[in-house]
């Protein structure tokens, strides 16, 4: 069982699902006071269940989609964000907010917000599961933000290490011979 190579539980799933509540209402709250209609667009695939729980708590109209961009490679940064897939709706003179599992370095959003700019969106905002501040190289922080994690390679619920634990359903630390 994947959940025997786990240290330690850093979030429960219940601690998520309740953060996500509160989450939802203020975002609710924010975009009702606009009138904007959003397109939330998930970054694959990491942010795949926290946006299943967000968005099912959404009562104001709002369009989905999803992209995917290359960040990491095992657990360290390449710092560098490519394009692997776009979304399918057209973003010009829309509202987007992007769904992100963790904020770390932070090059990711700031790429990605960048692209969204160039794209001609009005309003670009983001919603993060995780945030590891301390690892910070770009000046940025998400609109929304879950929790706040320390410096620590986190897996689970859509995180994953080389692609596995992403179906675990709380936020862990893997034991240290994982990486061996
Ligand atoms: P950034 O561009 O902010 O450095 O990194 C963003 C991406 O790196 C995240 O969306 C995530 O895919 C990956 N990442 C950063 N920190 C972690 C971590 O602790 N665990 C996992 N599994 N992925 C991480
Ligand atoms: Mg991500
Ligand atoms: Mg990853």
């Amino acid at each position: 069982m994947i959940a025997q190579d786990i240290e330690k539980v850093l979030l429960s799933e219940e601690e998520i699902e309740n953060r996500c509540v509160e989450l939802a209402h203020q975002i609710e709250a924010d975009y009702k006071e606009s009138g904007d209609t959003p397109i939330i667009v998930g970054l694959l695939k990491g942010s795949v269940p926290f946006m299943a729980e967000l968005i099912k708590r959404f009562e104001f109209p709002c369009e989905i989609d999803f992209m995917s961009v290359s960040s990491y490679d095992g657990t360290e940064s390449i710092g560098d964000v490519r394009i692997l897939k776009d979304m399918d709706l057209s973003c010009k003179n829309r509202s987007i907010l992007v769904v992100e599992d963790i904020i770390d370095t932070g090059r990711t959003l700031v790429e990605v917000k960048k692209m969204f700019k160039n794209k001609g969106c009005l309003d670009v905002r983001c919603v993060t599961l995780l945030d590891k501040p301390s690892r910070r190289v770009c000046e940025i922080e998400a609109d929304y933000v879950g929790f706040e994690v320390p410096n620590e390679f986190v897996v689970g619920y859509g995180l994953d290490y080389n692609q596995k634990y992403r179906n675990l359903p709380f936020i862990g630390v893997l034991k240290p011979e994982i990486y061996q």
